[in-house]
């Protein structure tokens, strides 16, 4: 006879995408026109998220940023990135191993610049996020390299 596992991986990352809806994931798509994301933005974040800008290195407000909770998007809030798979990749940007919950991001080839990049975007809201690159470390080798602009941090509850 065969046995299932407990818990399906779905209702897992569902768990960890923290929606609030009891497990499952649903990526409802959010558009907004350039003047109403205008007007919630700074304008840097408005640079960076909507007009696929980077900010400078070392100049954001979470490269070196190391306390526990949650990285929204700073657009629509979608929970992207946490502080457990954050890591210090020297780089200048926040830079984490693994999303928040695969669901929650999602990547498109980028050609510009003359470089072969992979662009993350937030897949609720199409924000520009950052790229990822295969260089990571363990266990995933991946290296979400993300602009602080694009990002809004929710610590966590004390309980
Ligand atoms: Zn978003």
């Amino acid at each position: 006879m065969e046995t299932w596992p407990k818990f399906s991986s779905v209702a897992q990352i569902g768990c960890l995408a923290d929606n609030g809806n009891g497990g499952a994931v649903q990526v409802t798509k959010i558009e907004k026109t350039d003047a109403e994301w205008r007007q919630q933005l700074s304008a840097e974040e408005y640079a960076v998220a909507r007009k696929k800008g980077t900010e400078r290195a070392f100049t954001g407000r979470y490269w070196d940023h190391h306390e526990a909770g949650t990285y929204r998007c700073v657009c629509c809030g979608a929970p992207l990135f946490r502080s457990g798979e954050k890591f210090d990749s020297g780089c200048g940007w926040p830079s984490f191993f693994a999303p928040a919950a695969e669901e929650n991001v999602r990547t498109e080839a980028d050609h510009s610049f003359f470089m072969e990049r992979v662009e993350v975007l937030c897949s609720q809201c199409d924000a520009h996020l950052g790229h990822v690159f295969p260089d990571g470390p363990q266990p995933t080798n991946q290296r979400y390299c993300i602009n602080s602009a694009s990002l809004k941090f929710d610590p966590e509850k004390q309980r």
